[in-house]
């Protein structure tokens, strides 16, 4: 699960410039606008990432639940998106934690307050999503892609998901400073994963496992798992894998690369028995192998790949802002990306970077 709300330092106070009564503040990866004099430098704050869904009746965020109230899921509320203000990019929403108390408090803790009234004691780091009722914000499932389930997502194979870059400053400039990646185009469609497993097969969506059955037959996951052959190959094939990518086309995400049929963008194939994600190299030779066994090759291909193997120094990319300048540039028929996602060479780590003209744009 992400953790939405999260308790964490302001690293940072920059001015925007022409804007007197705002500042940017600075929070590991991210940049928020907050109110000048709300906080100082290593306050703690209560940080909530784009996506977050905030339910009506905080005060701390009830001024954005009435600008712009959003239902999700029969509640009222406010979704945070990405947005530009006064010509600076905001990412998500800080508020600020009460840190003096009638009693004392530790140093570097401090007390935050629910909807209900609750008080809760808080060190830095701690995750306060359920506590605070912060859920997030997903859109409808269209109808073509939901159909009849079969049972949940299979709990031999991970779940499609990848983690934000603005979250993992630590591990990737200083942990992973040498490291080589596979930097892939993020495809914007909806998660597909097809896999085998002894003597067993099956396509699943985002969160469930699918019916490959009559009364599915018009469902767009598993009309590609069937019509592309991907079925019978991995069933030809016999080894137990789970091949995961993003179908795209009509009907799907607004089809931003305005596709004529339906295209599944396969970006990770993982090993079910030895319980790891197969390399760059050893993915491409099973998509081979697949294409050889009949798949067909305008329906299913591999994710877009801009670097096989490059190291951040050999991109010249030394921080944050440079990162997420990378990620911007176009998509295969779009002018513009949803982003780039950068996989680990022995395919133990990853991270996605989101175009941030994309998020303002498409939000
Ligand atoms: P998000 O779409 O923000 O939830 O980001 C994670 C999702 O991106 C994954 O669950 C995949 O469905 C999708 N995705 C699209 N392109 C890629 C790619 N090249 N590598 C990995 N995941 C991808
Ligand atoms: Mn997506």
């Amino acid at each position: 699960m992400r953790k939405l709300a999260t308790i964490r330092k302001i690293n940072n106070l920059l001015p925007i410039e022409g804007a007197d009564r705002i500042m940017a503040a600075v929070i590991d990866g991210w940049t928020v606008v907050v109110k000048k004099n709300e906080f100082e430098v290593g306050d703690l704050c209560v940080y909530f990432e784009i996506d977050s869904f905030l339910p009506d009746g905080n005060p701390a965020w009830q001024h954005l639940v009435e600008k712009h109230p959003r239902i999700f899921e029969g509640n009222r509320g406010h979704c945070l998106r990405t947005v530009r203000l006064r010509g600076q990019i905001s990412q998500g929403f800080a508020a600020s934690v009460i840190t003096e108390y009638p009693n004392g408090l530790p140093f570097g803790s401090g007390v935050i307050t629910n909807t209900l009234g609750d008080e809760k004691f808080i060190n830095e780091g701690d995750d306060v999503s359920d506590f605070l009722g912060i859920v997030k914000y997903e859109p409808p499932i269209p109808t073509q892609l939901g159909g009849q389930v079969r049972g949940n997502f299979p709990s031999f194979i991970p779940k499609t998901d990848q983690d934000r870059c603005q979250n993992l400053i630590g591990k990737i400039f200083h942990e992973n400073i040498d490291a080589w990646y596979e930097v892939s185009m993020k495809m914007d469609g909806s998660s597909f994963t097809a896999f085998y497993n002894n003597d067993h097969d099956g396509v699943c969506g985002r969160n469930w496992e699918l019916d490959v059955n009559e009364e599915n037959k018009t469902n767009s996951m598993v009309r590609m798992y069937v019509d592309s052959k991907l079925q019978a190959a991995l069933c030809k094939l016999r080894l137990n894998i789970a091949v995961q990518g993003e179908l795209q086309g009509t009907g799907i995400q607004g089809n931003k690369e305005g596709f004529k049929s339906h295209k599944l963008a396969i970006f990770d194939i993982y090993d079910i028995d030895n319980g790891y994600y197969l390399t760059p190299i050893e993915r491409l030779e099973i998509v081979d192998r697949l294409w050889k066994l009949d798949v067909n090759k305008e329906m299913v291909v591999h994710v877009p790949v801009l670097h096989m193997n490059v190291s951040l120094q050999e991109l010249k990319i030394t921080d944050m802002n440079l990162l997420l300048e990378f990620a911007k540039g176009p998509s295969i028929n779009a002018a513009m990306r949803e982003g780039v996602v950068f996989k680990r060479i022995d395919g133990k780590f990853s991270f996605k970077v989101i175009n941030n003209d994309w998020l303002l744009k498409n939000e």
